[in-house]
């Protein structure tokens, strides 16, 4: 983390505050003074203001179910974002990892971990998502071929890698896939002539969303869930 992020998210002090004290001179990292206040700080280092050592506050993994309607995005003029149903301490230093449409509901996962976010949304790491799907016309045998062989997106340079399709009754899917383009499974729909009714996520990787939140609740992640990703 860097240094006037760490002060700041440790202490009273705001960003701006926290910079002012390192460029005084009044941080020490691990016994040596730092006036850079972008350094990178290590996990385990001893950080001190004026001989006072800092405890950094514990990681924050959090699961929400969002609302349609709400924004995936730290602050938005015209609507209502994910950060203001959440009553948390530190909120500022959060971030969504995999963010969902303004019309999709389901499963979000926050943090200010980034190399936790970073292992659920990279390619790299192949987490699946399963989405419960309502369409506006019955899924053909046809459409459930191309989607699970790998369909071809507009504007993309390769095809999908293959989603695995459960029909669930003639309107409603669920659809499993590894990655996270944009807008990724309404595009998929409309690329084999379908069109999205609804969209939910349930599952990120082994993350289920838990049945007992309501939209617009959350909860911590358990030590468990943590170690899931
Ligand atoms: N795919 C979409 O099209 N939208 C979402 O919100 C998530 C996945």
């Amino acid at each position: 983390m860097r240094l006037d992020k760490l002060l700041s998210s440790s202490t009273a002090f705001t960003r701006s505050l926290a910079k002012v004290a390192i460029k005084k001179g009044k941080v020490k990292v691990d016994g040596v003074v730092v006036k850079n206040h972008a350094q990178k700080v290590a996990e385990d280092a001893l950080v001190e203001y004026m001989g006072v050592s800092i405890k950094k506050p514990k990681p924050q993994y959090i699961m929400f179910h969002k609302p349609a309607g709400v924004v995936c995005a730290n602050s938005d003029e015209d609507h209502e974002t994910v950060f203001d149903s959440l009553f948390l301490p530190r909120v500022e230093t959060l971030h969504i990892a995999g963010r969902l449409d303004i019309d999709t509901t389901g499963l979000i996962l926050i943090t200010d971990d980034g190399q936790w976010s970073h292992r659920v949304t990279s390619p790299k790491h192949n987490h699946e998502k399963s989405y419960l799907i309502d369409l506006d016309t019955p899924i053909t045998e046809k459409q459930i071929r191309i989607l699970s062989e790998g369909v071809q997106l507009k504007a993309e340079e390769k095809r999908c890698l293959p989603a695995q399709i459960e029909v669930l009754s003639e309107l409603k899917i669920r659809m499993t896939i590894t990655e996270g383009k944009y807008h990724q499974v309404k595009r998929m729909m409309a690329a084999v002539g379908n069109h999205v009714e609804k969209l939910h996520r349930e599952q990120i990787g082994k993350i289920k969303l838990d049945e007992s939140l309501k939209e617009n609740q959350w909860r911590e992640l358990t030590a468990e869930e943590i170690e899931l990703v």
